[in-house]
Formats: C-alpha cells, sequence, structure tokens
C-alpha cells in the first residue's frame, strides 16, 4: 500500500477537473497533478519537431531526451492564471500547450500505447512519495488504482462548451460556440474508443456532475468527504 493520500480524478475534457482539482489541493496542502500537461507537452515537441503525431517511436524517443517539470505556479510572476507550471527544456511552456492546436494534437498522442507507458510510470513516481490530486483520463484506474478516493466528474455538453467558450474568449480566441461542442465531441470521441486504457467509469468512483454546480461547491464536497476518510 501506499504511503501517500491520492486524490484520483477523471473526467471528460472541460468537466471543471483542473479547476476543482487545483483548488483542492491548495486547500488540503495536496500537490496538485494535471496529467492531460503531460500529454499537451509531447504534442507541442512533436508540433515543433514537424514530428507525425502517429509515429510513436520518434514521439517516444524526442519526449525521452526532454526534461519535462511540473510544479505549482510560484508567485508573482507565474500567479497569472495558470493552474500549474509546465517547464520543458527549461522553457515556460505553461500558456503554449494551452493552445486548440496542442489540445487537438495531445488526444493524438494519448492513442500511443508506449508513449502512456512512459508518462504513467512518472505520474505513479511523483504520487508514491507525497499527497496528490491527480487528474486525468486514467487515473482511477491505471495510474493510481489504489488511491484513496476515486472521483468522476462530468458535466452536460452544453455546460463543458459553454466553459470552455468562455475559457476561449478570455484568452482572445475566437471561435463559435458550435466549433467548441465539435471540438469537444471529437476529443470525447478519441478518449474514449481508443485501444488502451479508454476512459470510463470505475465501478468504485463517486460520480459527480457538476453542470448545475458551482466549482467551490463541488470543492467543498470533496473535501467533506477527504475529512470523513481522514477520521
Ligand atoms: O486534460 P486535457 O484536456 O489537458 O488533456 C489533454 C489530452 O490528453 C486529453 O484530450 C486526453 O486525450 C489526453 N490525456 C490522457 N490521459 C490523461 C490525461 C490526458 O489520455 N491521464
Amino acid at each position: 500500500m501506499h504511503q501517500s493520500f491520492q486524490i484520483a480524478i477523471d473526467g471528460p475534457v472541460a468537466a471543471g477537473k483542473g479547476t476543482i482539482s487545483r483548488l483542492l489541493a491548495q486547500q488540503l496542502g495536496f500537490l496538485y497533478v494535471d496529467t492531460g500537461a503531460m500529454y499537451r507537452a509531447t504534442a507541442l515537441l512533436a508540433l515543433r519537431e514537424g514530428i507525425n503525431l502517429d509515429d510513436e517511436d520518434r514521439v517516444v524517443a524526442l519526449l525521452e531526451k526532454s526534461k519535462l517539470e511540473m510544479r505549482n505556479p510560484l508567485p508573482p510572476k507565474e500567479t497569472d492564471g495558470r493552474l500549474t507550471t509546465v517547464i520543458l527544456d527549461g522553457e515556460d511552456v505553461s500558456w503554449a500547450i494551452r493552445t486548440q492546436k496542442c489540445g487537438d494534437g495531445s488526444s493524438k498522442v494519448a492513442v500511443l500505447p508506449k508513449l502512456r507507458r512512459v508518462l504513467v510510470k512518472k505520474q505513479q513516481e511523483i504520487a508514491a512519495s507525497q499527497n496528490v490530486v491527480m487528474e486525468g483520463r486514467d487515473i482511477t484506474f491505471r495510474v493510481l488504482p489504489d488511491a484513496n478516493l476515486k472521483i468522476f466528474l462530468t458535466a452536460s455538453i452544453e455546460a463543458r462548451a459553454e466553459r470552455r467558450h468562455t475559457q476561449y474568449l478570455s484568452k482572445g480566441v475566437n471561435i463559435s460556440i458550435e466549433e467548441v461542442i465539435q471540438e469537444i465531441k471529437e476529443r470525447d470521441e478519441r478518449d474514449m474508443q481508443r485501444d488502451t486504457d479508454p476512459l470510463h467509469i470505475v465501478p468504485d468512483a463517486w460520480v459527480i456532475d457538476t453542470s448545475n454546480l458551482e466549482i467551490e461547491e463541488v470543492v467543498k464536497l470533496i473535501a467533506e468527504k477527504v475529512d470523513s476518510l481522514h477520521q
């Protein structure tokens, strides 16, 4: 059994996993780990090098020779609205990985089994020695199958599209709500249909639908549950 306290959160794109996990981790004094950022950073590397996103061996080789670091944002420079700081070969790519192109690319490289093995191992190492709130698509059943608390966060496609649309607009990205719905549907399809570790709900997961809940309400619900488990 692991020594650390592990909270594993899975769910589809734009269900609120990032914001909720970050706030929860802050409140509990745990490390927040955004595993999607690792797939995004891999996509960024491959796109910059002009490597095909389905060229598994080259994508894995590229990742293995790169240095990927993640940490909580450091004040004052890094407290600019980001949820996590991602450093790739010494460069702060926290915002560069948030583009639509990287989001799309990340769900393409995420179907590569060898790449998943490399990233899952890194994630397990991080969670072995410290208390974490780790979120992604395979955390409850592949990365941390013995987590103390497993959660599946979800929301209606309309609620998810609306949130993602607002995020895009706030970053100055001009995109219609229809395009966002289309993007979300395509990514859901890839995440749930892939052969290796498709996104699904495990029997012992606590399913929370965030469509009609405020972020703070969800954080409070989970924090209360953690308290009850500690007692
Ligand atoms: O969470 P985020 O949207 O940033 O993740 C980017 C992509 O990375 C997802 O669409 C998914 O395909 C992939 N991913 C994954 N497994 C994880 C985290 C993310 O396959 N644990």
